[in-house]
């Protein structure tokens, strides 16, 4: 038996089956590539998830996090601590929000920004309290908690895990006239994904963001941005909302805010929605410690000295050409934005796990999503060079 079976083996019979991974096994990694535990090497082109925009132990984000793990790591919100300080300064004024409140996951993230909605629009735009509701899109994905999985429309996320939090209305995403439709005198928000990723990388038409930008403004209603996964220059830009000036009331981050090492999240927004917060509503034992702080600086630095979102940007507008100019009769749509891309497989070719488990092979991993679809998500900091090397491979399997 190889050690790859030994290693899937001890883990599966220990935990819970609520993954089906792809049967490799990794031990270390560096920049876009991984390796496995007999040796062999992969390009990593998922990033767990968008998480490694700065690609695997980036030696600024590595170096941050041995500094900080020197000093202090970990004090609560009991008591102040000397890094929180600086990586919410730095943070707010790489977004232009006012104020942030640090946490640890992007679920965890998304709940703070629903907490805060509600609040604001029960204690200043005068709702009822407990009527108030929130618009959401149908193919949602903003995490795994019961309150998020209530407003999924996906069975398999809700199924067999009610009763579910209720206060909240599904609309068809990208369609603008569903949204001003939707909004009545009880609506508090709207949270919506710039582009949904885990939906199966579904760009929503252009002038969508600054349509829903517009009518929830003129409604007073709250626009809450998930780009949990499109932030940090995934998508070409720092954020994806600056494709269309669509700054909202509620950004929520996380991911690669973490630098791949640890995980960061936080929700930001003006002093109008997150002064509703008074001491004891809301907490978090872990949020904004020190070392997630350290590393958090360490990870926008990276972002912004190495001009990620730009090079995202330019190899994005590449690759997307690049897969375009192949042809395939297998392939049925390609998505995205930036290094944020989507390659629809028809059905009559196979399932795209099928075509992650041949890639996987060739040594590029990545993962389906929603059955047809296979997400390229590679760390930003990727070469032209990997990415052709890249391509060839992925022909190799398209073809
Ligand atoms: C990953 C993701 C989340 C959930 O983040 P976790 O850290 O897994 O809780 C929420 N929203 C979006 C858009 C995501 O991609």
């Amino acid at each position: 038996m190889s050690l790859t079976e030994d290693y899937i083996k001890q883990a599966d019979y220990w935990s819970a089956h609520n993954y089906k991974p792809l049967p490799i096994v990794l031990e270390r990694g560096e920049g876009v590539w991984v390796y496995d535990v007999d040796g062999k090497k992969y390009m990593d082109m998922l990033s767990a998830y968008s998480s490694l925009n700065q690609g695997h132990r980036h030696p600024r984000i590595i170096n941050a996090l041995i500094e900080q793990a020197g000093r202090i790591t970990i004090t609560s919100r009991a008591f102040h601590n000397s890094k929180m300080g600086e990586f919410i300064e730095k943070l707010c004024k790489l977004s232009g929000f006012e104020k942030a409140l640090p946490m640890n996951t992007g679920s965890e993230a998304v709940e703070t920004a629903l907490k805060a909605a509600r609040k604001w629009a029960y204690v200043k735009k005068g709702i009822p309290e407990n009527e108030g509701e929130i618009i959401v899109c149908n193919n949602n994905f903003h995490g795994r908690t019961i309150t998020i999985i209530s407003f999924s429309s996906e069975e398999q996320y809700k199924s067999g895990f009610g009763p579910y939090t209720p206060g909240f209305k599904i609309i068809e995403y990208g369609n603008a006239e569903a949204l001003r439709k939707a909004i009545n005198d009880k609506t508090i928000a709207f949270l919506v994904e710039p582009i949904q990723g885990e939906g199966g990388v579904i760009v929503p038409p252009a002038g969508y963001l600054a349509q829903i930008r517009k009518i929830t403004r003129e409604n007073n209603v709250l626009l809450i941005l998930d780009e949990i996964q499109t932030g940090f220059g995934r998508t070409g830009k720092m954020f994806a909302y600056e494709y269309e000036d669509a700054k909202p009331d509620i950004l929520v981050l996380g991911k690669a805010m973490g630098g791949g090492v640890y995980p960061v999240s936080a929700v930001l927004a003006g002093n109008e929605v997150m002064d509703v917060f008074t001491p004891g509503d809301h907490g978090s034992t872990f949020g904004g410690n020190p070392l997630a702080a350290a590393v958090a600086i360490a990870s926008m630095d990276v972002l912004i000295d190495e001009k990620l979102p730009q090079r995202s940007m330019e190899l994005g507008i590449y690759f997307m050409q690049c897969l375009k100019n192949l042809n395939f009769k297998s392939i049925r749509e390609i998505r995205g934005k930036g290094l944020m891309i989507g390659v629809e497989i028809k059905k009559e070719f196979g399932t795209a796990r099928v075509f992650c488990e041949r890639l996987m092979c060739k040594g590029i991993l990545c993962k389906e999503t929603h059955g047809q679809t296979i997400r390229f998500s590679p760390p930003l900091i990727i070469t032209k060079e990997e990415l052709d090397w890249a391509l060839k491979q992925i022909a190799s399997v398209l073809q």
